[in-house]
């Protein structure tokens, strides 16, 4: 791939549960052509924490996806299953400031509040068999985001005492995405906005690590006729790959570059260069896209 640059970077943040299709092809487009915009590097990194998650295959089918379609990455692909020490260091960091506590509760124990009740809190030294959760006190999160405008969120009170490290042992998602985003190289995340919930829990953590936060933009959605973000739950197929441009001009006028997606035919490349000169996330529209095209007829959930 292309050379490294020094002054920070994006990254696309997939994790290896099956192929590549429309809707994260919009997430890895926006953010590739912001970070190229900005004259930034652009990183892969593969959320592989979750073992039981990963599709075999899905790891290589994703890196061909990103370079049939001309998105070429710097630097090494990270994946964080490489990274436990980095989380490891983190955990022990929010245990040594008193911030976590050790949780047995199921989930059927929790079914009906809104936000973790507080049982375990008085758990403060690990446990077998036990969650660690990180104590929230009155904390409202606040930042800028790029394309959604101001964020503002009370934590304690929306969402409460959360998981870092799972009962079966596996670093939670917003510990080590925070740990990761929070790198002093990562200037710029911009992915999809059904990540945007996870936002604050993960900023707080950055602050309560002490680590940079990051610029963010959540980038609208693919979604079907019932309003369902494009997965493979909703039956959105496999990116086509013998289609790549096509692929690139449906997702380039999704992010407020129609005039781009009349192009004619060609390589990828090119048009990746011509939409990252005119690209800003502030032009890309907030609402989301419907694509009908994967709806199964008599499937739930339409609206009629
Ligand atoms: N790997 C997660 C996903 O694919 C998170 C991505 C992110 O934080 O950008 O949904």
């Amino acid at each position: 791939m292309s050379r490294d640059r020094p002054s920070g970077a994006g990254r696309f943040a997939p994790s290896p549960t099956g192929p590549l299709h429309l809707g994260s092809l919009l997430a890895a487009t926006a953010s590739y052509l912001d970070a190229r915009a900005q004259g930034l590097a652009w990183r892969v990194r593969l959320d592989d924490l979750d073992r039981a998650r990963n599709q075999p295959g899905a790891e290589r089918e994703i890196l061909t996806a990103l370079e049939s379609h001309g998105l070429g990455w710097d630097g090494p692909v990270v994946r964080q299953s490489e990274h436990q020490g980095r989380y490891r260091a983190a955990l022990d960091r929010l245990a040594a400031d008193g911030r976590l506590f050790y949780c047995r509760c199921s989930r059927s124990r929790l079914a009906g509040h809104r936000t973790y009740p507080g049982t375990c809190r008085a758990h403060t030294r690990p446990r077998r068999d036990s969650a660690a959760r990180v104590r929230v006190e009155q904390t409202v999160v606040e930042f800028q985001d790029e394309i959604q405008g101001v964020q503002r969120h009370d934590l304690a009170r929306e969402t409460g005492d959360f998981v870092v490290l799972r009962r079966d042992g596996i670093v939670a998602y917003q510990l080590a995405t925070a740990v990761d985003d929070g790198d002093p190289g990562i200037i710029r995340v911009v992915r999809g906005r059904d990540l945007l919930e996870n936002t604050p829990r993960q900023v707080f953590l950055m602050q309560c690590l002490d680590l940079p936060v990051p610029v963010y933009a959540h980038v609208p959605l693919l979604v079907n006729a019932a309003g369902q973000k494009l997965s493979k739950q909703t039956h959105a197929p496999p990116l086509d790959l013998s289609r790549p441009r096509e692929n690139l001009r449906r997702v380039l006028s999704v992010l407020g570059l129609a005039a781009l997606a009349e192009d004619p035919p060609g390589s990828c490349e090119p048009l990746l260069a011509e939409a990252a000169r005119r690209f800003s996330v502030a032009a890309v529209p907030r609402g989301d896209t419907t694509v009908t095209e994967f709806d199964r007829p008599g499937a739930s959930g339409h609206r009629e």
